[in-house]
């Protein structure tokens, strides 16, 4: 056998091993929590110039008047790239936000929220872009559905997938938004018949600023962000973004979100004494 000593020995050498994993995995760990304080503070840094130039632009359109005729399609030009950083530099502070937040403390406002409200206001606001596009939208939803969670986050999770189905299904397709319940959580579905995502680039989805090559020759769309920042809320709830799809045929976006977080464990502390 080992012997006491032999134990000591053993603990101590594991011990020290643990130590030296922990020594060499701390600067790693120390520097990317800088990395992400970083991209937050730039961000936020950048809202505020981004914002004035937007101010001024505002203005400077209220009085079309003023603008030389030659002009005015540079401005509208310098407007629109405006919008297109503003909505940039937040998403990325947005995504930023979280990731510090989730090593820190949760800063989430957090309520009873109906997921059958936040989807029925999102396919209705959603209805006329779509009718335009003649994209069908077809809902099953499951009423008094309510998860203990932030209801801006949680819009903004289902609308980034709603987006996506629209901008990425052609004209004649349909999407389809799906609720199933199980005893622990709600899915949502989205489903849609658009281009589709081939197998080899389907693990890169969630990627910060990945976009496939199809979409980044497009001109439409946003830079990359709506997935990884949709799946950042799924995390924060405790849930999962999962995707399957298959190229020219279509694409569907799972998201599990669990019914209650505190059931669970209460459910299991009751059972510990039985
Ligand atoms: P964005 O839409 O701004 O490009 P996202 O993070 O929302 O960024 O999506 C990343 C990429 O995943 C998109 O550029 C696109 O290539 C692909 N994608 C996302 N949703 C779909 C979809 N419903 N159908 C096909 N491709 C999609």
């Amino acid at each position: 056998g080992l012997g006491i000593g032999g134990l000591v020995a053993l603990s101590l050498s594991s011990l020290g091993g643990m130590l030296l994993a922990h020594r060499t995995l701390e600067p790693t760990q120390r520097s990317y929590k800088k990395l992400k304080q970083f991209t937050a503070d730039a961000s936020h840094e950048l809202r505020s110039p981004l914002t004035a130039i937007k101010f001024s632009l505002d203005v400077l359109m209220k009085h079309p008047e003023r603008i030389h005729p030659k002009n005015t399609r540079k401005i509208s030009a310098i407007s629109s790239a405006t919008d297109q950083m503003i909505t940039l530099v937040e998403d990325l502070l947005f995504l930023a936000r979280s990731e510090v937040a989730a090593d820190t403390q949760d800063t989430s406002k957090e309520t009873q929220t109906s997921i059958y409200k936040i989807l029925q206001g999102l396919l209705t606001l959603l209805e006329p872009q779509a009718q335009s596009k003649t994209i069908t939208f077809e809902s099953v939803l499951i009423p008094d559905v309510t998860i203990l969670g932030d209801e801006a986050k949680l819009t903004r999770l289902f609308s980034n997938l709603l987006d996506n189905a629209l901008q990425y299904t052609p004209a004649g397709g349909s999407v389809k938004v799906r609720m199933e319940k199980s005893v622990k959580s709600v899915f949502i579905t989205f489903e849609d018949t658009g281009i589709g995502i081939a197998p080899s680039q389907i693990r890169s989805v969630f990627r910060r600023l990945w976009r496939t090559d199809r979409a980044r020759n497009r001109r439409d769309g946003g830079v990359g962000l709506g997935l990884s920042i949709a799946q950042a809320i799924a995390q924060q709830h405790n849930g999962k973004i999962t995707v399957s799809s298959r190229i020219g045929v279509g694409s569907c976006f799972r998201v599990r979100l669990p019914l209650a977080k505190a059931s669970v464990e209460q459910f299991e502390m009751t059972a510990i004494p039985l």
